[in-house]
């Protein structure tokens, strides 16, 4: 099946210069993201993960399926301040400035193998941030996965962990 015609191009968005790759033509198209959802996971698998952590936002769209797939426990890495109870942050370089992303303290139990889900892997800093994160808390982290993988800003670089992509866009 053809998932990269399920992904439209929007240019200049959030900011001009900027083409924004928007997976909600996938996400409306059931046969399209059933087979993405089920390939992913096929690939994860592998890993063996007891937790699959999705960042937020897209990625928890990504990983709550693939855990339900995969009998995994699901996580949320979130913004700074979005969840309830105690936390931990993880404050992380942007372009400009500076950003922070947390999960909830009690959320992974040291030595549980943990794959990280977003919907796109761009930079890399957001996937680098909750891995330091995750490790911090004594994870096993396995792998990092991500529907789309824009290879020409060689985020994988970045990734101290294997990477597994749908798409790739170089
Ligand atoms: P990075 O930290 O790798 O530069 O950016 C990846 C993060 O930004 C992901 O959480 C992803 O959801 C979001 N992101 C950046 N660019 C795009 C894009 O073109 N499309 C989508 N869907 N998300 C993007």
């Amino acid at each position: 099946m053809d998932l990269k015609s399920h992904i439209r191009g929007i240019p200049d968005f959030p900011k001009p210069g900027i083409l924004f790759y928007d997976i909600s033509p996938l996400l409306a198209h059931p046969q399209a993201w059933r087979h993405a959802v089920e390939t992913m996971a096929a690939s994860v698998k592998e890993w063996q993960p007891d937790i699959l952590v999705g960042i937020e936002s897209r990625g928890f769209l990504a990983a709550a399926p693939l855990a339900y797939v995969l009998d995994c426990g699901f996580v949320m890495c979130r913004k700074r301040g979005k969840l309830p109870g105690e936390t931990i942050g993880h404050l992380y370089e942007l372009e400009y400035g500076s950003d922070a992303i947390e999960i909830q303290a009690d959320a992974i139990k040291p030595g549980q193998r943990v794959v990280v889900v977003d919907d796109l892997l761009a930079t890399g800093g957001t996937m680098a941030a909750a891995i330091q994160l995750l490790r911090r808390v004594g994870a096993d982290v396995r792998g990092a996965a991500c529907f789309i993988e824009l290879t020409f800003l060689g985020g994988r670089d970045k990734i101290d962990a294997p990477v597994t992509s749908l798409m790739q866009y170089d």
